[in-house]
């Protein structure tokens, strides 16, 4: 469980008087109930209220109360829309949360360069709606994209179901706008890619707002594709699915998205939303979605239904038209949300394996689950690895959070065991930086933290998050200091 540090009384009043000077009194939120919104993000079994939110609608704006928080001292923490999986935006006592939601301007759309500037609060999803009209898509799409911000995609460096073929936000960001963690304006990269120079955006995606807050984001929109096909498989075991999803792409096929649930995941969206599509009964199901020239998808089309029926497939059904690929990617998407149909509480991990170690991770996280008594649901963009273990809980049981969440760091442990990674595309946060020293040796750490001494020297952008400290995981730092952790096993 994380601990919060006793922060010495900051006095707020001259701290708000100069962020009202700048934002206005509605600019800024410091009421103990309005407050309320911002003490979690989607990693709501961490809370911590914010001593003051702020509002802004500039680049200025935000450069100037940044300028204002290191004038007094004061920690700041970027918030977009707060569905973070891993506490990145969660607060710390005595910070000012500076939060994105009023930046939702799409500030310019070229499709003839195929690009797009945005501010950091726009939803995911409202890029690729502002240009589908004119045959152009943005492809990362996080499950989250009605509701996640860009500029917490880009922190977060967030992947999807689509992000297979295609590669995740960092492949899709040209250039930024930021404000450091000292309250300059800067500009990342540009308006086109491969600029020349150290790859700085490539630093900052994925930095999770401790290098400072992006507040214009030039996107890379791609064409969409002449035709989609969507495929759904059916399997009596998960070995099969695992198995197809090696065979698919081995025999050369990249597919835009491959998924896969397990017959828990399964019943429960069907329970939730309902789109009698996935078979009940199966214990593991792959959607498989290719796109590309109209002869290229039927060429495909027919080679992944053979994959898959020789791996054993019960069906495979098929979807060309938008509704039907809609209503199969439907209960995918749903899968988290659903998950709270199953129990009280769940807790999402995320860990990346390679793809061939499938069976095996599966069989002992099934193994993990009976240890310690808990249901484990589970859903994976199987394609690349990155699995998605939904532990199911009840929060309200005292000491049942720290069980599972001794769960999720077995899982983590595993993940690297088999030569794998403790995050696939959620971050590392306040959640996981614990285990940070499972993967990388010291010096590793070190280096990354030289990085962040150079963007936020004082250490006021998002503190405590992404690196292990002897405060809030005492072992693993200790640990890490001492250079004592355990070499990690490589199969
Ligand atoms: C149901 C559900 C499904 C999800 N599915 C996926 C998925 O498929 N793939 C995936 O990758 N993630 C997924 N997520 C996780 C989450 O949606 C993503 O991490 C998303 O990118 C977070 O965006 P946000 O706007 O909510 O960011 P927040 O939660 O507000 O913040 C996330 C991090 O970004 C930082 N930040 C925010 N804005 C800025 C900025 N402008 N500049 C610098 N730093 C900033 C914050 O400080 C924090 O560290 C899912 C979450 C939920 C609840």
């Amino acid at each position: 469980m994380l601990t919060q540090e006793k922060s010495e009384k900051v006095n707020w009043k001259p701290i708000i008087k100069e962020f009202e000077a700048v934002l206005g009194k509605k600019g800024v939120i410091k009421r103990q109930e309005e407050l309320i919104t911002y003490e979690c993000d989607g990693l709501a079994s961490y809370r911590q209220r914010p001593d003051v939110a702020v509002l802004p609608k500039t680049t200025e704006q935000v450069a100037e109360v940044v300028k204002i928080c290191n004038k007094y001292s004061v920690p700041f923490i970027a918030r977009g829309s707060g569905t973070g999986l891993s506490g990145g935006a969660l607060p710390i006592q005595g910070c000012v949360l500076i939060v994105t939601s009023l930046m939702r301007q799409i500030l310019n759309v070229d499709l003839d360069n195929q690009r797009v500037v945005v501010q950091p609060g726009v939803i995911n999803n409202w890029v690729t709606q502002t240009v589908s009209g004119a045959g152009f898509y943005y492809a990362p799409d996080p499950s989250s994209q009605i509701i996640c911000s860009i500029g917490g995609n880009v922190a977060e460096n967030s992947g999807g179901v689509h992000c297979l073929k295609y590669g995740v936000t960092t492949n899709h960001v040209l250039g930024l706008k930021v404000v450091t963690a000292n309250g300059d304006i800067v500009d990342l990269g540009g308006q086109v890619p491969e600029m020349p120079g150290y790859d700085l955006t490539g630093i900052f995606v994925g930095s999770e707002g401790t290098l400072g807050i992006a507040t214009e984001i030039t996107l890379r929109i791609l064409k969409s594709a002449e035709s989609i096909c969507v495929l759904l498989a059916d399997f009596t075991s998960v070995e099969a699915a695992g198995a197809a999803v090696s065979d698919i792409i081995s025999a050369g096929i990249i597919p835009g998205g491959m998924e896969m649930m397990d017959n828990m995941s399964i019943n429960a969206v069907e329970d939730v939303t309902a789109t009698n599509c996935y078979p009940r009964d199966a214990v593991a199901i792959l959607l498989v979605e290719i796109d590309g020239l109209d002869v290229e998808v039927k060429a495909n089309k027919q080679r992944v239904i053979d994959i898959c029926k020789q791996n054993g497939a019960r069906n495979v059904t098929s979807a060309n038209d938008p509704e039907t690929r809609l209503k199969l990617w439907k209960g995918r998407k749903a899968a988290f949300a659903a998950a709270g149909h199953l129990s009280p509480d769940y807790y999402v991990q995320d860990g990346v394996i390679p793809r061939t170690q499938l069976p095996y991770v599966l069989q002992e996280i099934e193994n993990l689950s009976e240890k310690f008594g808990y249901k484990i649901a589970n859903v994976f963009h199987a394609g690349d690895g990155n699995l998605h273990p939904l532990i199911l809980f009840d929060n309200s049981i005292p000491g049942e959070l720290e069980k599972v969440e001794e769960v999720g760091g077995e899982i983590l442990k595993l993940c690297v065991k088999v030569g794998g990674s403790i995050s696939g595309e959620h971050g590392i946060g306040a959640d996981k930086k614990c285990y940070m020293p499972s993967m990388f040796s010291d010096a590793d750490l070190e280096t990354m933290q030289w990085v962040k001494q150079v963007f936020n020297s004082k250490g006021l952008a998002n503190p405590e998050k992404i690196f292990p400290t002897p405060r809030t995981c005492g072992e693993a730092a200790r640990a890490m200091s001492q250079n004592k952790f355990e070499n990690v096993e490589k199969f």
